[in-house]
């Protein structure tokens, strides 16, 4: 398709394109909303096959950042930068250094339009390489007022999603004796299954990483799985934080729970199977909504971090989960899809779909 009739699809937007042969950076900020405020959204570093497909990268990453963004009422747009990787490119030392120094002076010139944070690919250096040419920057040296590490909020926003769920599907208020499955406990999943074991939760935990899993079982009392056996465990709620399209057409037959809800970035392999965990009577916690909590504590950054009102404004997912859930039973419909609406009527006035 068109890279204009894709932006179409998308509602964007702008897109900035950097080229410095001097460091070798070939750059492309993808903005593609602003009504709600400045956009924000970390910085990928990736080696795509061609211009295009990391175009094409930054358009989609960049919409659902503004999702994210709105549907947890921050005052930003969505945003997202992508740099192709030069295929020799050193994790360290000074080429790397100039390169993330002239992405910085590429995003000073965005009139403030764009924030940007670390992403898949790039680190805590490279952002204190980009901060040295611009205050656009936000993740960086936590030794110098950054907020640091998202993982603990995002962790903290999960779980009190998951209490949005449980108090929509059995009317609790605690988690006392839920039996929860997570598949990953990598930064968020640890995290997760700490929060979850303090309120009293059962665990099962599976991943890829047996030293992961042991941590888990040592500390928390979790049962433990082998990966592909997670989605057979009978439990109330399954909890993803691994890997994307994990509820797809081989996954929603197998599973036993009557809630799915955790960090993993796209969660659903497709929008039709939201529909499907609809008709299986599984309420889904959409995973934009539910995983927003790094994003929270990073835009609080933006205004002077403070950990404790970040924590606050990261607690709100509770409301807006049983806002999506409580208005997905009303409508009868999807809550993927009530929650795009409810974005989508945010910002342009009335829903695309
Ligand atoms: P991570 O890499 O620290 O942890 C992921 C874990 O999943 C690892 O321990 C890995 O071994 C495990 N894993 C990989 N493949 C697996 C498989 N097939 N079965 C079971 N486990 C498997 O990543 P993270 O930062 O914890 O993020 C987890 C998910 O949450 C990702 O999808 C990420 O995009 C999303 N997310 C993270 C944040 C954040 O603040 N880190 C914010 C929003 C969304």
């Amino acid at each position: 398709m068109d890279l204009f009739d894709f932006a179409d699809d998308l509602h964007f937007g702008e897109v900035h394109i950097k080229n410095d042969p001097d460091t070798g950076l070939r750059a492309i900020v993808a903005v593609h909303d602003l009504t709600l405020g400045p956009a924000i959204g970390g910085c990928r570093l990736h080696q795509y096959p061609n211009s295009n497909a990391a175009i094409r990268d930054a358009l989609r990453l960049a919409k659902g950042m503004s999702y994210k963004a709105c549907i947890s009422k921050l005052p930003h747009g969505g945003g997202k930068s992508v740099i192709m990787r030069p295929p020799d490119l050193e994790e360290t030392g000074e080429r790397r250094r100039k390169l993330f120094n002239s992405f910085g002076r590429f995003i000073d010139h965005l009139d403030g339009n764009y924030i940007t944070a670390e992403d898949v690919g790039t680190s805590v250096d490279d952002m204190n390489a980009v901060r040295e040419y611009t205050d656009q920057v936000l993740g960086f040296d936590p030794e110098s007022g950054s907020s640091g590490d998202p993982s603990p909020f995002t962790a903290f926003g999960v779980r009190r999603g998951i209490e949005a769920a449980a108090y929509v599907r059995w009317g609790r208020d605690d988690l006392e004796g839920l039996h929860i499955a997570i598949q990953g406990v990598g930064s968020v999943g640890y995290h997760l299954a700490e929060e979850l074991h303090e309120l009293g939760a059962t665990l099962t935990v599976t991943d890829v990483n047996d030293e992961a899993v042991q941590r888990c079982v040592d500390e928390f009392g979790a049962r433990s799985v082998a990966p592909d056996a997670i989605y057979d465990v009978d439990c109330d709620l399954f909890a993803p934080c691994a890997l994307g399209a994990i509820i797809n057409d081989d996954t929603l037959p197998r599973l036993k729970c009557e809630v799915v809800a955790g960090a993993t970035n796209n969660q659903l392999a497709e929008a039709r199977h939201g529909v499907a965990l609809r008709e299986r009577d599984i309420l889904y916690a959409p995973d934009y909504a539910i995983n927003a909590g790094g994003l929270i504590n990073v835009a609080q950054e933006y205004r002077g971090y403070d950990a404790q009102l970040a924590r606050k404004k990261a607690s709100r997912i509770y409301d807006t989960i049983v806002e999506i859930l409580e208005r997905a039973e009303r409508e009868n419909l999807p809550s993927n899809l009530v929650a795009n609406r409810i974005v989508e009527e945010r910002l342009y006035g009335q829903p695309l779909q």
